[in-house]
């Protein structure tokens, strides 16, 4: 914008300024014209002869000024330029509210009709739904959960409020140092290995996933690296591993088990331990140990997995003093380590005064308010 003296470029802001004043002077001069009809008709004509001169033009030089108005008897000419003025000054802001009001109505016309066909297409569609079409599998597993709370009615632990079908449930097992390396090894007085971890490990991994897919869970077997582990999305992963071998010069003895350090003391990574801890230290013979480790609260997977997955390390025992239980017991401990995940996934939500056992499920349920798993995928 520049200050120079009122000109062609700016007519519209002139036009607001003066518009005011020249409809008042167009209201007088109307009066006064009403009085004299002859004087009327002459400006009609003027005006029909100006109409093509001034067509699309900025103001003329001879355009009298809202001041120059006071004059009592204008020429006619002059009069008919300025009610073409005057009409030009009435048409710019109507086209400005037009503008205004058009946007506005627009847009809720807009959401009116979106909001409308889209109710429309929804029912529609409902009405030609055919209820066959869903799969049978969704309907067979709602009637399945419906069953199982039927027949736990009268159990002292309560289902889960709302039920999920237990194919909606993903468990993730890893099969502790497999793909990786051997973990633990017992070796004779010649160096000779005698026993390794990850043998062990894989044979108890491999049940506790045939035990879950049995009862209709989807189970994950992961190796200890697996690239599924990147951002792993499931409702409990469990990684199952065995003791040192070493021998200490005295009896060190019991199952360790361990959520991921930064996870929450009462949170889901929590009821998961203690129902892990629970139903193992009730079928496997052996006393549960504090001796956590860097290694399993650090463990390098809960670096990897998403952060809303459960997950626990279990150390299933001592290669040394645990030996014969680690080496023939395996559908124990498999069995154990079952009962612990599906105590998680199956009494979350419960509320519980002393440990109490689901008679129909056979697993144990933990002293603590449970809390209740949120949907992760
Ligand atoms: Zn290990």
């Amino acid at each position: 914008m520049t200050d120079e003296p009122r000109d062609n470029q700016q007519p519209a802001e002139d036009n607001r300024e003066s518009a005011a004043s020249a409809i008042f002077a167009a209201i007088m001069r109307e009066a006064a014209e009403k009085a004299r009809p002859n004087d009327a008709q002459s400006v009609k004509r003027d005006l029909n002869e100006d109409e093509s001169l001034d067509e699309g033009e900025g103001p003329t030089p001879a355009e009298p000024t809202a001041d120059s108005d006071d004059a009592l008897d204008p020429p006619p000419r002059a009069a008919a330029v300025e009610y073409q003025r005057i009409r030009r000054v009435n048409r710019q802001p109507w086209h400005r509210r037009q503008t205004a009001r058009g946007t506005a109505s627009g847009f809720f016309r807009t959401t009116f009709v979106v909001l409308l066909s889209t109710g429309l297409v929804a029912t529609l569609l409902t009405f030609f739904t055919n209820p066959e079409s869903i799969n049978p599998a969704v309907v067979q597993g709602l009637e399945l959960v419906e069953a199982d709370l039927l027949a736990s009615a009268g159990a002292v632990v309560t289902a889960t409020p709302v039920a999920t079908p237990k194919w909606n449930y993903r468990i993730g097992i890893i099969s502790g140092h497999r793909g990786s390396d051997s973990g633990a090894i017992c070796t004779d007085g010649r160096g000779r290995v005698l026993l390794q971890e990850v043998d062990i490990n894989f044979s108890v991994a491999t049940r506790v996933v045939a035990n879950l897919k049995a009862e209709n869970y989807t189970v994950d077997l992961l190796d200890e690296s697996d690239p599924r582990i990147d951002n792993y999305q499931a409702d409990a992963l469990v990684s199952i591993h065995a003791n040192t071998c070493q021998d200490f010069g005295e009896l060190v003895t019991g199952y360790i088990i361990a959520k991921p350090e930064a996870r929450p003391d009462h949170g889901e990574d929590a009821f998961l331990r203690e129902c892990v801890a629970l139903n193992y230290g009730a079928l496997v013979p052996l006393q549960r140990s504090y001796n956590l480790t860097d290694n399993m609260t650090n463990y390098h997977v809960w670096r990897m997995i998403h952060p809303l997955t459960p997950g626990v390390i279990l150390e299933m025992g001592y290669m040394l003093a645990d030996q014969e239980i680690l080496t023939t017991q395996h559908d124990l401990l498999a069995h154990a380590i079952s009962n612990g995940i599906r105590c998680f996934l199956e009494a979350s939500g419960a509320a519980q005064d002393a440990p109490s056992a689901n008679r129909s499920a056979g697993y144990l349920v933990p002293v603590m308010v449970t809390p209740t798993p949120s949907r992760r995928y």
